[in-house]
């Protein structure tokens, strides 16, 4: 070993990132496979989103605003809230790293439900803190539970809303009470990645939380709705002294400037985005709706992807899917996640689960 890392940093497993479709291609001999492994949008930039890049384009030579203030004022408005109650971060990705930075120390306690977002465990690693995991509860998370397992020693609790990867909500209500329940010294972590695609009623805009307790600090992500993954851009809104601990782990510059100049068009694009939003919903009701008549016993699906159950056969199903050109995402021993493209794609996706399961690539058993 060169150089002594520390012993946490050693045993870190690396985050895996969903299979690419040209890895798949390469390992499976097919060709033209459709990635839908990661959640992402799929559509291209907005014109106005494209426009406000290209114009960056001149002035990669300078470094970005590293308060990236113009942005923060327009989420701030976006938002409804003062501009000392936002911040931005390299994705959302690297705002939990930073509250986890920021908030945790060798032998804290993070606690999570799980499955979930997968990145929480290694950042909960990064800083030797121990994570408590709580079973989900009907493929959704478990409140009640998640609140019992907060003790003195937790520093972080994750609420994953809509969950990943099973794409399930719990009702704003449930939210408060949880948070009603849980002492201040837990910072509660809401992560709204998916937020806007959630059409459940239930789910009522989060800022009034945030104003009604101050340790709770929202995440989002310009990577999912507003269709703008590679360029690493995600904010979060909390009261002002979380939020500006967590800048203190700010790595300089950490928003590039093309990112923060097409967060604020995309902002500014509000009607041609919810236009999008919503032409996902409808493709991930129609999606839902064809695996349930086809027998699969799915949860209602809240976010941009929809997720199988299919605990052991969840390998043995995605790549039965990949080996007719769909890439999923398998998580062992509990489901595939298959995230939502256009509506050629979830026929792609559809019609590939059908000649699986007729040629008896999946032993599907009772479907659940
Ligand atoms: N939270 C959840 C629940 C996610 O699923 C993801 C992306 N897969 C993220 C956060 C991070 O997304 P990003 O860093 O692109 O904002």
């Amino acid at each position: 070993m060169t150089g002594r890392p520390r012993p946490a940093i050693a045993a870190l497993p690396a985050y895996r990132p969903g299979r690419s479709a040209a890895v798949v291609e390469a390992e499976l001999g097919v060709s033209g496979a459709l990635k839908l492994a990661s959640n992402e949008a799929p559509f291209g930039p907005l014109a106005s989103v494209a426009g406000a890049i290209s114009a960056g384009i001149e002035s990669v030579n300078l470094y970005p605003d590293h308060g990236a203030v113009a942005l923060r004022h327009d989420l701030a408005t976006h938002v409804g809230v003062d501009v000392e109650r936002v911040t931005v971060g390299a994705g959302s990705a690297g705002i939990l790293q930073q509250i986890l930075l920021a908030f945790c120390e060798p032998g804290d306690e993070v606690a999570m439900c799980w499955p979930s977002f997968e990145a929480y465990p290694i950042f909960a690693m990064l800083v030797e803190a121990e994570q408590v995991r709580v079973p989900l509860r009907d493929e959704t998370f478990d409140l009640p539970a998640l609140a019992e397992s907060v003790g003195p020693r937790t520093r972080v609790a994750f609420v994953t809303n809509p969950n990943n990867p099973t794409g399930t909500v719990v009702g704003t209500d449930e939210i408060r009470a949880f948070l009603d329940a849980v002492p201040d010294s837990c910072l509660v972590v809401l992560d709204e990645a998916y937020s806007e695609f959630v059409t459940d009623p239930r789910v009522t805009d989060s800022s009034a939380l945030v104003a009604e307790h101050d340790n709770l600090v929202v995440t989002r992500t310009f990577s999912k709705a507003h269709g703008l993954a590679a360029l690493r851009v995600g904010y979060a809104v909390g009261h002002p002294d979380v939020v500006a601990m967590i800048d203190r782990t700010s790595v300089p510059f950490a928003v590039n400037d093309l990112a923060q100049r097409a967060a604020r068009a995309s902002l500014a694009a509000a009607d041609e985005m919810r236009e999008r939003v919503a032409q996902v919903v409808a493709e991930r009701d129609r999606v839902t709706g064809e695996l349930r008549a086809a027998g699969w016993d799915v949860p209602d699906a809240q976010a941009n992807f929809v997720w199988m159950p299919v605990r052991e056969r969840a390998g043995e199903l995605a790549g039965a899917l990949e080996r007719r050109g769909v890439v999923t995402r398998a998580f062992a021993d509990a489901g595939i996640r298959v995230t939502i493209a256009d509506r050629a794609g979830d026929d792609r996706f559809l019609s590939a689960l059908a000649d699986a399961v007729a040629d008896g690539g999946d032993d599907r058993g009772d479907r659940g």
